[in-house]
C-alpha cells in the first residue's frame, strides 16, 4: 500500500499545497486531473523526492519516510520503490534504448551488465522495441522514446510507477502507443499514479480519478462519477474546457 499523509510543499512563501492525503491500493491506478500550475507535478516530484516536501509522511511498502528531515538512505530505499516516466522521456542522449533500460538495474540494483543486457531486451520485446536496442534516442521517434522511458521504469519493478503527462510532449501520431503500453501494464495491476490530459485514458483505465485544483484534492472518485456526474464548479468548468 501506498501512503501519503498531510503533505505540503512550499516554494518560498508560497504554498503549493497542503495537507494532502492519498492512499493508494496495490494495483490501482489513479489518474490526477486539473488546471495547470495547480501543483500536479509537484506532488509527483515529492514522492520519490525529486522535491523535499515541507511536512508530512510518504509511505511505499515497508519503508515510511518524515519529510522534510528523511535520512538519505530512506530517500534512496523509497525511490527504489517508485519509476518515474517524465513529459520528456529524459533518456541519456549518449546511451542506446537497451543501455538505458539496464542503467537503473546496473547502477541501483547493482546487477552485472550482461545480466541487465538480459534484462533490458526482455522489455525491448514487452514494449514493442525488441529490434531497436541499439538505437540511441536521436534515431527512435517521440513515440519510441517514451516506450523506453517507460520501459526504463519497469525494469526497477517498482511497486509505484509515476507519470508526469508522458504523452504531453508527443507529437499526435505517437500518443496512442504510449496509451496502449500504459492500458498494458494497468491490465497487469501495476500500481500507477498518472497526471494526464488524456480524458480518455483516465476515463477508460483509471480505478479512480482525482481532481486537483489550487493545491488540493477537489474531488475524486470512480471516472464515470468524475466524468458524467462532477459535483464541484471547479470540475465542472476544467471539464467543459478539456471536455
Ligand atoms: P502543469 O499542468 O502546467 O504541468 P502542474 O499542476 O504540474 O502544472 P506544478 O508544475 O506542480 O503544476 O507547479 C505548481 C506551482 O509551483 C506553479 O505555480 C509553479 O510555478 C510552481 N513551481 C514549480 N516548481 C517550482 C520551483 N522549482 N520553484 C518555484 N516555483 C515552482
Ligand atoms: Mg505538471
Amino acid at each position: 500500500m501506498i501512503k501519503m499523509s498531510h503533505l505540503a510543499k512550499r516554494f518560498g512563501e508560497t504554498t503549493i499545497f497542503s495537507g494532502i492525503d492519498l492512499t493508494i491500493e496495490k494495483g490501482e491506478i489513479v489518474v490526477v486531473i486539473g488546471p495547470s500550475g495547480t501543483g500536479k507535478s509537484t506532488l509527483l516530484r515529492c514522492l520519490n523526492f525529486l522535491e523535499t516536501a515541507d511536512d508530512g509522511q510518504i509511505s511505499i511498502g515497508d519503508v515510511t519516510v518524515d519529510c522534510p528531515q528523511a535520512a538519505k538512505r530512506d530517500i534512496l530505499a523509497l525511490r527504489r520503490k517508485t519509476g518515474f516516466v517524465f513529459q520528456n522521456y529524459a533518456l541519456f542522449a549518449h546511451l542506446t534504448a537497451r543501455q538505458n533500460i539496464a542503467e537503473g538495474l546496473i547502477t541501483v540494483k547493482g546487477w552485472a551488465k550482461q545480466d541487465a543486457y538480459a534484462r533490458a531486451q526482455q522489455i525491448l520485446d514487452d514494449i514493442g522495441l525488441s529490434d531497436k536496442g541499439d538505437h540511441y534516442p536521436a534515431a527512435l521517434s517521440g513515440g519510441q522514446q517514451q516506450r523506453v522511458g517507460i520501459g526504463r521504469a519497469m525494469a526497477l519493478e517498482a511497486e509505484l510507477l509515476l507519470f508526469d503527462e508522458p504523452t504531453s510532449a508527443l507529437d499526435p501520431e505517437w500518443v496512442g502507443e504510449v496509451l496502449t503500453l500504459m492500458q498494458k501494464l494497468a491490465t497487469r495491476h501495476q500500481t500507477m499514479l498518472v497526471v494526464t490530459h488524456e480524458m480518455q485514458f483516465a476515463r477508460e483505465v483509471a480505478d479512480r480519478v482525482i481532481f486537483m485544483a489550487d493545491g488540493e484534492f477537489v474531488e475524486q472518485g470512480k471516472p464515470d462519477q468524475i466524468f458524467t456526474n462532477p459535483q464541484d464548479p471547479r470540475l465542472k468548468k476544467f471539464l467543459n474546457k478539456v471536455g
